[in-house]
């Protein structure tokens, strides 16, 4: 089983048994004592700080790892390695060694005193314990992945004293993700094997699947000691951590942001109501500059990450900006896909099937379907659509195929004429006929509203000047931060009936999750779950 470590910047004993304590109260199964902040090797204070080290181990409601962990690697010591090894030492004569001692390898290698030394703290610390102290030799680079990873592995190996081998670095990409679990999977000793930063996520949660001996997560946002940890609560109900085993299958959101998507939340909890064996992961690839750039970024993500079969990777929803890119020649996608991607221009969903590679695109059913639910039988109803990006023609496509009458207006008239000239039913007029026409449903897919748009305050239809609004008049805002838009509060000041973005946002992930899991998704719980995120 891999072990969840909490790691704890030991500050004063009393906090640290209080932080182990709620640790453990939390989940976690080991923690870690990182006590380069604690113990500065100054030989003033050092006995009385070794003293209170051994104490807090003895006094720990879990097994610890006991890291002081140099500057150069990372840590805030930088005393004298004398120093350091009598508090390894002490640690180990005292009675209650720790579980694991965590030692650089670089350090480890770099004296054959010190080696000597630590190498002495380990079997005698064996001596005193039932269980007896392991030694990790580790290496961590926070700027990249070290051109010599293979080298510093197999030294970790080499060496009989070494129990534990744990390499961490700055992911680049996803890919430096496989190269993980590749290591994983090959090891001879127990091994941790962590992707540092917003790219190495996967490796932390995915620890289980590859058999890592553990992954770390902080107590708190602000108690990471690692850029990219997770929080011990996002590992266990985000990513329900305990659940993930050997073939467990991977799903995620590609695209560029994706740290605050919501998609993980939604989904995730959604496999847990179902009893889907899958976890769901913020999966960023980068964009980079040009069209050209991602689908370049995109393709190596589908080839080196995606189609590496021991993932168990199952599907995946597409966001900004690679939504063009599946079909553009990129990837497995040989299978058809009823038509609405080619129509739509877009993917925002992979799927794997036993039979292979498929794309979907459920932003029309995130669109269609709330629009049906408030107004029934869509066919022959006028709806004017304000905007014309990638929603608008998704929103377009959807509306023409119910046979509704639908009207489409923006700013640059050239973007609302191609739709409408794409598709049938559709027809592009202005926004001074969009205010005149008798619509039963207006809907913004303009980011005018949005919370850090380009015009928060705005109203993105402007339902003072419509010539037609009555009680009966929908207005369906894509914008879901806030949830509630300046221009559906007005239509809700006017008694007007309206559809927030959630309820776009889950209609779509809820397409989504029936084309993976082939179950009906728990919709109400998807809504709940964003407006309780939104809300707070
Ligand atoms: P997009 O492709 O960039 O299109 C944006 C459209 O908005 C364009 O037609 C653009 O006009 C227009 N626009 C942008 N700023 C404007 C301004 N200041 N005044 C007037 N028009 C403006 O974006 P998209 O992918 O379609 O997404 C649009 C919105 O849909 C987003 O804001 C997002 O919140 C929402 N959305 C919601 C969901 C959901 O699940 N609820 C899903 C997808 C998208 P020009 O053509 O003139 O540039």
């Amino acid at each position: 089983m891999t072990m969840l470590c909490v790691p704890i910047a030991v500050r004063t004993p009393e906090q640290t048994l209080a932080d182990a304590a709620e640790a453990k109260a939390l989940g976690a199964d080991i923690v870690e004592f990182r006590v380069d902040e604690f113990f500065n090797g100054e030989s003033a204070s050092s006995e009385s700080e070794a003293t209170a080290i051994v104490r807090t181990i003895a006094d720990a409601p879990l097994p610890v790892i006991l890291t002081c962990r140099i500057a150069d690697e990372g840590g805030a010591y930088d005393g004298p390695e004398d120093a350091r090894v009598s508090l390894f030492e002490r640690v180990a004569t005292g009675g209650s060694p720790p579980a694991y001692l965590d030692v650089e390898l670089a350090a480890y290698t770099r004296s054959a005193n010190f080696r000597q030394k630590v190498n002495l703290c380990v079997s005698h610390a064996k001596q005193v314990r039932d269980v007896p102290t392991r030694l990790i030799l580790s290496s961590h680079d926070f700027q990249t992945r070290p051109a010599d990873l293979s080298r510093r592995i197999m030294a970790m190996y080499a060496e009989p004293a070494c129990a534990v081998a744990k390499i961490a670095f700055r992911a680049r990409s996803l890919r430096d993700n496989v190269e993980l679990f590749e290591l994983l999977r090959g090891a001879p000793k127990p091994t941790i094997a962590l992707g540092m930063g917003e790219f190495g996520l996967m490796s932390r949660v995915l620890a289980p699947k590859f058999g890592g001996l553990l992954t770390f997560a902080s107590l708190r946002r602000d108690a990471a000691t690692a850029p990219g940890q997770a929080t011990i609560r996002e590992m266990l109900d985000l990513y329900r951590f305990r659940s993930i085993q050997a073939n467990t299958k991977v799903y995620g959101v590609l695209g560029w942001p994706v740290a605050h998507s919501m998609s993980p939340l939604v989904h995730n909890a959604g496999f847990e109501a179902v009893g889907h064996d899958g976890v769901y992961l913020p999966m960023p690839v980068a964009g980079g500059e040009s069209e050209d750039d991602a689908r370049a970024s995109f393709k190596a993500t589908v080839e080196g990450v995606l189609r590496w079969a021991a993932l168990d990777f199952a599907g995946a929803s597409v966001t900004i900006p690679f939504k063009s890119c599946p079909r553009a020649g990129v990837g497995p996608f040989a299978r058809d896909n009823d038509g609405l991607v080619a129509a739509a221009g877009a993917a925002n969903t992979i799927v794997v099937a036993a039979d292979g590679w498929r794309l979907a695109n459920t932003d029309l059913a995130g669109i269609v379907g709330p629009l049906r639910e408030s107004l029934g039988e869509l066919a022959g109803q006028t709806v004017v659509i304000w905007g014309a990006g990638g929603a608008a023609r998704a929103a377009a496509l959807g509306l023409s195929r119910e046979g509704a009458d639908v009207r489409i207006t923006n700013r640059t008239v050239s973007r609302s004429e191609a739709i409408a000239a794409s598709i049938s039913g559709v027809r592009t007029i202005t926004s001074e006929d969009a205010r005149t026409c008798r619509a039963r449903a207006h809907i913004n897919t303009t980011p005018i509203g949005m919370h850090g748009g380009p015009a928060p305050e705005a109203m993105a239809v402007p339902i003072d000047e419509l010539a037609h609004v009555s009680a009966e008049t929908v207005f369906f805002d894509t914008v879901y931060n806030p949830i509630e838009t300046p221009m559906l509060k007005a239509a809700r000041a006017r008694g007007c009936r309206t559809i927030d973005g959630v309820r776009m946002f889950g209609a779509q992930a809820a397409a989504q999750f029936e084309l993976w899991t082939g179950k009906p998704a728990p919709k109400q719980l998807f809504d709940r779950l964003v407006r309780e995120t939104l809300g707070g």
